[in-house]
């Protein structure tokens, strides 16, 4: 189960994934992270599919990431008395406040913020963006549009209004019991949807109370823009392409990818490129070559992961799909392209102490002979500093904390380990090299790099670069006392 690739996978669970051997055919597939929606499924069916996650974490010896996905504001109408209707571009169509069964010239909208910020002018769509309206008049509770693209509505579909902030609390009451019950089931990463300001999530932080990492979701107009505010505050980002290509014209979509990912590998915080990254396996075996351009794109881009939402949920082939994923990421990173790409794309080294060893750590590790860069981390910084490097050598997190080890599941290139308390150095070396030979990175003829911060336990403290040897003899014999 050795991983040979840097980029991580993240599988989302659903009906065609919620026993064990399914969910242990994905990880053993490459999945390293599981997303369990909390737009669909029981919190008993969310309780059953965590469970199986921690105990497939126990007979694999290896940590797994869980990241829970909060639904969020999402807009959705009313119903219809016949349960659908056809818009005729051209035609008028009104969303109204009135809770009563909709019809060919109008449905409720049981949003009353939306009425508040919308201005004639404004756009609505409906159904992931197959219907557009435009807002030709409103009031404090209705909008009177003209159908600008048609197509069937029906009962609850979705609703996106791009144009403007909306005056939405960041969290609906829903969120806030989905949310309590994650984090008290102990979920690694939280992911808010719908994002539109930076106050969203310290509000979402503030009833976290640090148990979970926060991942921000990054699909309305309104988070483009205040990305770096909202990237400040978030310990992680998802390119929710999804809704982002709904909100906004679909070509808008590649370049605020990279960009995103650019800031995101700056900041060392992890991303997620993320939806229809192989999207036809949800019904075919195979992808298109599209889609594997699609992953590929966002591998050579440098991002931290690749997602994958219906296809291993609810498709007919999760296995092959997540295959599917490793086998494009291995490819891609033994391309020598590949690493030509990362090398360009790294920033100006990074002051501080524990900036300037990462830095020296990556650039050691370019030596043959050196197979992994081994470092000792108590609150994962020193981990996410290293991958920011992107070394050409895997990055072995030892860690004495089960949460620490589960939430770097998400960081490129980044392998943990539970290491249990370390307070000497030496036994540091030694437990370093037994990781790296155990899983299978290096060989007793090989030699890593350890970092590590002395006095141990104390976060923030990396000051130690060493080069060592894997056979635990040499270790003790060239070891400074
Ligand atoms: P979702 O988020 O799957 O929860 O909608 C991802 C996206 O919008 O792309
Ligand atoms: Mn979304």
């Amino acid at each position: 189960m050795r991983r040979l690739r840097n980029v991580k996978i993240v599988a989302t669970l659903g009906p065609a994934s919620n026993d064990y051997k399914m969910i242990r055919a994905l990880f053993e597939a490459g999945a390293d992270v599981f997303r369990l929606n909390m737009s669909h499924g029981s919190h008993e069916e969310i309780r059953e599919r965590h469970a199986i996650i921690r105990q497939i974490e126990e007979d694999v010896e290896r940590p797994i990431a869980i990241l829970a996905d909060l639904q969020g504001p999402k807009l959705r109408c009313g119903v219809f008395a016949g349960d659908s209707e056809e818009l005729v571009e051209g035609e008028k169509f009104r969303f109204d406040l009135d809770t009563a069964e909709g019809d060919a010239r109008r449905v409720c909208l049981p949003h009353k913020e939306i009425f508040e910020a919308l201005e004639p002018g404004s756009t609505l769509l409906v159904n992931d963006g197959k219907i557009r309206l435009k807002v030709e008049e409103c009031g404090k509770d209705f909008a009177d549009c003209v159908v600008v693209t048609g197509g069937t509505i029906s009962n609850r579909k979705g609703v996106n209004v791009p144009d403007v902030v909306l005056p939405l609390a960041a969290l609906s009451e829903k969120d806030r019991r989905d949310l309590e019950f994650v984090c008290e089931l102990g979920v690694d990463w939280l992911a808010l949807s719908f994002v539109q300001r930076p106050e969203d999530v310290l509000e979402a932080r503030d009833l976290v109370k640090g148990r979970a990492a926060i991942l921000s979701k990054i699909e309305k107009p309104a988070a483009v823009t205040a990305f770096p505010e909202i990237l400040e505050v978030s310990d992680g980002i998802m390119v929710a392409r999804g809704d982002l290509g709904v909100e906004l014209p679909v070509q808008n979509v590649p370049p605020i990818q990279k960009r995103l990912i650019r800031g995101c590998r700056a900041a060392a915080k992890p991303v997620i490129v993320a939806t229809q990254m192989l999207e036809s396996m949800i019904e075919s075996p195979v992808p298109t070559r599209a889609e594997v351009s699609d992953v590929a794109t966002a591998i050579y881009e440098g991002a931290d992961a690749v997602m994958l939402s219906a296809e291993s949920a609810a498709g007919d082939y999760p296995v092959e799909a997540v295959t599917t994923m490793n086998n494009v990421a291995v490819e891609i990173e033994t391309d020598p392209t590949y690493r030509e790409v990362i090398e360009a794309s790294r920033g100006a080294s990074h002051s501080g102490v524990a900036g300037a060893i990462v830095a020296a750590a990556r650039e050691i590790a370019e030596t043959p002979e050196i197979k992994a860069i081994c470092c000792f981390t108590h609150s994962g910084t020193t981990a996410s500093l290293t991958a920011r490097e992107r070394p050409c050598v895997p990055i072995i997190a030892l860690t004495p904390f089960a949460t620490i080890a589960r939430k770097l599941c998400l960081t490129w290139g980044t392998q943990c380990f539970f290491s249990g308390e370390v307070d000497r150095f030496k036994m540091a070396v030694v437990s370093a090299a037994r990781a790296a030979r155990h899983a299978g990175y290096a060989t007793e003829q090989d030699q890593i790099v350890v970092t590590a911060g002395v006095p141990f336990n104390v976060p923030g403290s990396t000051n130690i670069l060493r080069v060592a040897p894997c056979e635990e003899r040499l270790i003790f014999r060239t070891d400074p006392e």
